[in-house]
């Protein structure tokens, strides 16, 4: 399916809810939309040895943010090196409105406060996974890229919590088993090699508790701050397949062309 505009799309949701899972999803059925990922790209920048990933490869190692002004940095960089962004002497980065002639008469790809305006041409379509993560960032974020959509991810908390302690996984392969509704065809064991199952040493009740309570804290600012800007959706639902179509629908009226 074809998008008919531009779709900047960011996912908020708890730990467990199934944020990668829907992002896939999305890709699959809308080529035209690339992923960005600030987890990942800290990790190449760490594995690279890069001046920045020396930096924070402490931070992430604590499980603790890295500073907006490095993250911003890097985000302004991936974003400038797929062409969406390009510098601007005065401003510091504009929109990229080269991709289309139309786009490159219009005032309107000057970077907007409102965070309400920005190139519409479908191929400059993307989730940001991880990125804002605080309201800050947030507010950069709209300086740099608007962004068009924001999708609030909703599980009770208590059906993240039965995934989680019902999980296991082969850990050579990453294969992931759980009791309830994706059990193994011998308990304790995985479906190909046969061998052993583990629980992963984090997925306990109190660590996910914990994990769940933060993500509570931190997003409240963040959601809030979209909220006012008339961009969030809610969508809730007990699992990925129930969460799926509720997704598509609401994204293909707002920017699907059949
Ligand atoms: P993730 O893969 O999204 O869980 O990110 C892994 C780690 O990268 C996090 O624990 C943080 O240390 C860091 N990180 C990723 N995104 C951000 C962000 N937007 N702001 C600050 N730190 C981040």
């Amino acid at each position: 399916m074809r998008l008919s505009k531009a779709a900047r799309l960011i996912l908020v949701g708890a730990p467990g809810v199934g944020k990668g899972t829907q992002s896939g999803r999305l890709l699959k059925r809308f080529p035209q939309i690339q992923a960005i990922s600030s987890g990942d790209l800290l990790r190449e920048n760490v594995r690279n040895k890069t001046p920045l990933g020396i930096q924070v490869q402490r931070l992430m190692g604590h499980g603790s943010l890295v500073p907006d002004t490095m993250i911003l940095r890097l985000i302004t960089s991936e974003l400038t090196s797929r062409g969406w962004l390009k510098p601007n002497n005065t401003t510091g980065i504009t929109m990229n409105a080269s991709s289309t002639a139309e786009a490159e008469d219009s005032d309107d790809l000057t970077p907007s406060t409102s965070g309400l305006s920005g190139n519409e041409d479908p191929s400059a379509s993307f989730i940001l996974d991880g990125f804002p993560r605080t309201a800050p960032q947030a507010a950069a974020l709209d300086e740099l890229v608007p962004i068009n959509m924001v999708v609030h991810i909703s599980t009770p908390k208590s059906i993240i919590l039965d995934r989680i302690v019902n999980r296991w996984v082969h850990t050579p392969s990453g294969r992931l088993y759980n009791t309830t509704f994706n059990p193994p065809k011998v308990s304790g064991k995985d479906d190909v090699t046969g061998e052993t199952l583990v629980r992963r040493e984090d997925d306990s009740e109190e660590v996910w508790n914990t994990r769940l309570k933060k993500f509570e804290e931190t997003s409240l600012p963040l959601l809030e701050h979209y909220d006012k800007l008339g961009l969030l959706w809610r969508v809730e639902g007990e699992s990925s397949d129930e969460i799926s179509p509720k997704l598509f629908a609401e994204f293909e009226q707002r920017f699907g062309v059949a």
